[in-house]
């Protein structure tokens, strides 16, 4: 059984969330000596740190985004690979959440932990299925935690999106995206659907795709909106970033039909809100069944919650008699939503 308590070895300090027997942070807020990045999103991925160990595809995306993605030294980490970290075992998993997003097993006299980072478990053809892991406590995630997220599929959503531009063939169908993943899904599923136009995109969105493009994963014809002439982009799909879509960015677009593609559009009132006509609930986060789930499925006597809406999943995870608690972590402001 557990050595001692998952409290006396993982605690939370200044920097974010510490392993002691390993000395490392798990995604901290920087200038860590040593930190375990679980993906690239820019609330988890943050400068400063002296070392980093991720997997090669974060290493890419940080590069890409920070410059430089640590003051000394890197490691990579391939998924599967047991790694000695101090005094504990470190195993970067799968967690089907972006390209290179892992959750973090960690081994240390035979009790076994995982951060999950940022995961879900619906299908998504730009990175590896989330794997299930058994473990005695899983810190999960929780940005849908409220029984109103349930996020669909995605292929039915994209249908939405076709079946738009079949009906307004002279409109320019613009549909907000986060950068680093939704994008290159939402193009991923779009081609899987059969859809091989070209796919015009924001300036914001290229560095991302030819990330994922180098890595293997196929968007198909992209092409940059600026600078096209107005007229060929009537009744094309148009990515943007969601800033730029309410933005005068927009206004040169043919008759923009403005769609956004985030778990957030389940709620009618923002995307009212943000002036939406098509609300695409496409999310790259577990929703309400999927934590749930996921929970019981590890098998976890002891469950934290880390980001996002914890009250109801602490009195779910409750009911269900385990131990649980919130883990005080700041800035985890999702730009990936
Ligand atoms: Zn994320
Ligand atoms: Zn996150």
């Amino acid at each position: 059984m557990r050595p001692d308590h998952f409290s006396s070895w993982l605690t939370v300090d200044a920097k974010g969330l510490y392993c002691r027997p390993g000395s490392f942070h798990i995604d901290p807020y920087g200038g860590a000596k040593r930190a375990v990045i679980t993906h690239g999103h820019s609330d988890h991925a943050r400068p400063g740190n002296e070392h980093v160990l991720a997997t090669a595809e974060t290493l890419a995306v940080m590069k890409t985004r920070l410059g430089t993605v640590a003051t000394r030294g890197t490691q990579t980490a391939a998924y599967g690979e047991p790694l000695q970290v101090g005094d504990v075992r470190v195993t970067l998993m799968p967690a089907g959440h972006v390209l290179g997003s892992a959750q973090v097993l960690i081994e240390w006299k035979g009790a076994r932990v995982v951060v999950s980072g940022d995961y879900k478990r619906s299908t998504d053809p730009t990175c590896p299925g989330y794997e299930l892991l058994a473990c005695h406590l899983f810190i999960t995630e929780a940005t849908f935690g409220l029984p109103v997220f349930q996020h669909g599929d995605a292929r039915e959503e994209v249908e939405k999106l076709l079946k738009a531009r079949a009906q307004f063939p002279a409109r320019a169908h613009v549909v907000g995206v986060y950068g680093l993943g939704k994008c290159q899904r939402l193009i991923a599923v779009l081609r899987e659907a059969g859809y091989d136009r070209p796919i015009y995109l924001h300036g914001a969105l290229q560095e991302c795709c030819s990330l994922y493009e180098s890595f293997g994963v196929r968007l198909g014809e992209l092409k940059p909106a600026t600078g096209t002439p107005r007229d060929e982009m009537k009744g094309e799909i148009v990515l943007a970033p969601p800033t730029a879509i309410a933005d005068r960015w927009s206004r040169r677009l043919p008759d923009p039909l403005t769609a956004f593609a985030s778990g957030w559009m389940r709620v009618r009132a923002r995307a009212r809100q943000h002036g939406i006509e098509l609300p695409l609930v496409i999310s790259d986060h577990a929703d309400w069944n999927e934590l749930t789930a996921t929970i019981a499925e590890t098998g976890a006597e002891e469950v934290w919650v880390t980001h996002g809406r914890e009250d109801a999943l602490l009195h779910h995870i409750q009911s269900t008699g385990r131990k649980c608690r919130a883990l005080a972590l700041v800035g985890r402001e999702d730009e990936d939503q």
